[in-house]
Parts: structure tokens; sequence; C-alpha cells
């Protein structure tokens, strides 16, 4: 195993360039063109072995979640995403078999979804780990933010939650399981929300529902009051759905008078509460102060 072979083997698994990708993998830089009148959004995120993943977790499902966690973000600002860029440290554990089905899921989303690999690094190191920078497009102006919510706005969750940390928990558990393995980005729902103006604010639900709406209020400098059933996950607690991460749902909020179907791009759109004028990040869950008990790193 060479870095070039990888990197031979990799380029033969890729699509042709494209009119915006203009140039793709193998020179020291990708060449992107971007349409007139449309803003380019950036993610970034890095999964690190023992930390985001196990040795022993299904390469293609470690390969798969790298870049799901971007496009989840994309899908998030209402974003299309145009390319990625991916690199990759391989731990001295690793062989080519486990490469190769770490870019076989990898590719599969990319796939699906269409974004082309456009580049990126590859090194040897003391441990596995990986950081996918995603960019994507959407007409400019219209990105969505997380500091768009106001009081009187309705809370949103498309989906079921909860299912990302009760598949960790419960390897068994196929439909979890592949929810925590596999999460699917939302994508269509995001482009979907955008196209119809729906969202006065949006993010996705990466570390839990507690944490992230805690966020999304801080931004907007506002609190909430979450009064009615939460979407949980099937087999799932409802603890699981206010405080489990890995679930790759939008949360978003909308306007008075604005109608809001009850499914869209195939998703669930669920009401849970309301936007209020309190202390901002403040939420209150059938009365009792919600803390943001998600995921955090740094939480000591
Ligand atoms: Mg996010």
């Amino acid at each position: 195993m060479t870095e070039d072979s990888i990197l031979a083997a990799l380029r033969k698994r890729l699509p042709a360039s494209s009119r915006q990708l203009v140039l793709g993998m193998g020179d020291d830089a990708a060449i992107y063109r971007p349409r007139a009148g449309q803003d380019l959004v950036f993610t970034t995120d890095m999964m690190h072995e023992g930390r985001h993943f196990l040795r022993g977790y299904p390469a293609e499902a470690v390969g798969w979640k790298a870049l799901a966690r971007g496009l989840s973000d994309i899908a998030a600002m209402g974003a299309k995403p145009e390319f990625v860029l991916l690199s990759l440290a391989l731990g001295p554990w690793v062989r080519p078999r486990w490469v190769d089905a770490f870019y076989t899921g990898f590719l599969e989303l990319a796939a699906q979804s269409k974004v082309p690999l456009a580049g990126g690094d590859l090194a040897r190191a003391a441990h596995t780990s990986m950081d996918v920078m995603v960019a994507g497009s959407v007409p400019a102006g219209d990105a969505f933010r997380r500091s768009g919510a106001r009081a009187g706005d309705t809370i949103y969750v498309s989906g079921q939650l909860g299912g990302g940390l009760l598949g960790l928990r419960s390897p068994r558990h196929r439909a979890a399981r592949r929810r925590h393995l596999r999460p699917e980005p939302r994508i269509a729902l995001g482009l979907a929300l955008r196209k119809r103006r729906i969202p006065s604010a949006m993010m996705d639900l990466s570390d839990g529902l507690s944490t992230d709406l805690h966020r999304l209020l801080v931004a907007s400098g506002v609190a909430a009051e979450l009064d009615g059933p939460l979407p949980v996950f099937p087999g799932a607690t409802e603890d699981d759905a206010l405080h489990g991460g890995d679930d790759y749902e939008l949360l978003f909020t909308v306007r008075p008078g604005v109608r809001v179907p009850a499914t869209l791009a195939g998703q669930s759109l669920t009401p849970i509460g309301r936007v209020t004028a309190g202390h901002p990040g403040d939420c209150l869950r059938q009365g009792a102060p919600l803390p943001p008990l998600g995921w955090d790193h740094f939480r000591t």
C-alpha cells in the first residue's frame, strides 16, 4: 500500500469533472467555477478513532458517516452540495481492505447526493481520523441561519429523534443501528424548505435537540417552550429524543401564518413548541427548565 496506489485506485472510482467543478482530484488544487448570483457555503467536520467511531465499526459506515455529517450541515443551510474534500489519516492497524471499504461507504453517499470528491490529503498517523470539507451553493442571500428565530415562531423538527443514541446503545436494534451508522442527511428536505421559504431559522440536529435548540435560541436571542409530544424514534425514550445526538434531522422555526405541510421531501415535519421572548437560550419543557444535556466534547 503506497500513497500513489491508494490515490490511483481512488481516482478510478470518481466521476468525471462537471461544469462547476472544472478540475477535480489529481492536480495541486481543484478548480471550482461558481454560478452567478450564488453564495457558497462551507463546512468542515472531523472524525477521530475512539471519539467518533471505534476500530471495530464497519469501514463502509465510517466512510458514509464522515461525509453525512458535512452534508447535514449543508442541508441545514438550505444549500445544494457542490463538492467535497477529504483528508484521511490512517492508523497503524489500517489495511488496504479497510481503506477500500471506507471509500466505498464514502463514495456511495457521495454518488447518492451527487457531490463529487474533488481532492484531499492522505497520511499515516498514530490514530485513524478524517476531516471532510463540503462546499455548497445557495441563491445569494437565501441561506438559512440559526439567528432568524423570533418570539411567536413555531419550532419544528423533521423525522424522528433518539434513533442515533438508541443505535449506539443497542447494536441489535437494526433500524436504530442503521440510523447511528448510516444517517441520511436531509439535503432534499433542506432544498424543499428553501424553495417554499418556510423556515425563519434552521440548523441540523447533530448533538441532541436540547443542546442544538439551545444554540439556535442563543443565536437568535430568544427563549422557547416545548409543549407538544416529540416524534420519538421507535424503541427510543423521550430522553433519547431530547438529548441524544447523531440524528441529523433538521430543526427549524416558522413565522406565524406560514403553512407547513405534515410531510415534505418524504420526511414528517412535527411542531414541538414555540419561540418566546425570555432570557436567550432558556427552554422550558412542560413547565420545567430543559438543560442542554446533548453531546459536548468539552464538558467536564
Ligand atoms: Mg450543524
